[in-house]
């Protein structure tokens, strides 16, 4: 595995990150949407940095494809999702791969009558879109490789690293329990 951005990367970038949405939005009361379940530690991160009205709420959306390639059929339960009519609207994905997944979401969010429907992703894949939109707004651009950690993870494995880690070959290849026990220790990491 090899660390990507650490802890104190991804608190500077949710810090501007939410700098950003505050700039756009105002101090309008919004209605943050979360991607079950990717997005759950930017969520949190993110929320306690916004400041003004906020409600949360979560959707789950599943085009999951085990490894890294060929994104499988999108899934969509959004049954928990309040009233969005004529709300400022914010959806919020761990990561921009094909992007049919934010894509797929922010037709929906507007079909449920939200005023605005804005959408912030932690990770932008290079190289990767198939689908006309883009996310308004970007925590971090990087490379098209697989990646885990900070919520993201392989077959259930390490979404709670507080790093985003991109896998090597070699963690591909073992078996999921191993991969889970082989994380990097975290100990000088967590603060
Ligand atoms: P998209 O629909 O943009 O192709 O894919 C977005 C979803 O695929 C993300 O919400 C995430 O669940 C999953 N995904 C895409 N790339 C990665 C990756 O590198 N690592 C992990 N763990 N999930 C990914
Ligand atoms: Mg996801």
């Amino acid at each position: 595995m090899r660390i990507l951005l650490t802890s104190e990367q991804l608190a500077e970038g949710i810090a501007q990150l939410a700098d950003r949405v505050r700039n756009d939005i105002g101090r309008r009361p919004l209605t943050v949407v979360g991607v079950l379940t990717g997005s759950i530690v930017l969520v949190s991160d993110l929320i306690r940095r916004l400041e003004g009205p906020v409600r949360v709420s979560m959707v789950w959306a599943s085009s999951y494809r085990g490894t890294a390639t060929t994104p499988g059929r999108l899934d969509l339960r959004l049954d928990q999702l309040p009233d969005l009519t004529g709300q400022e609207v914010l959806l919020v994905d761990d990561i921009f791969d094909t992007g049919r997944t934010l894509e797929a979401l922010v037709d929906e969010l507007r079909r449920r009558g939200a005023a605005r429907v804005r959408s912030l992703v932690l990770l932008r894949k290079h190289g990767q879109a198939e689908v006309g939109i883009v996310p308004d707004f970007v925590g971090f651009d990087i490379p098209a490789a697989f990646v885990v950690g900070y919520g993201l993870d392989f077959n259930g494995a390490w979404r709670h690293l507080p790093y985003v880690a991109e896998l090597e070959p070699a963690d591909l290849q073992a078996a999921p329990t191993e991969i889970a026990n082989s994380a990097p220790d975290m100990d000088g990491i967590l603060h």
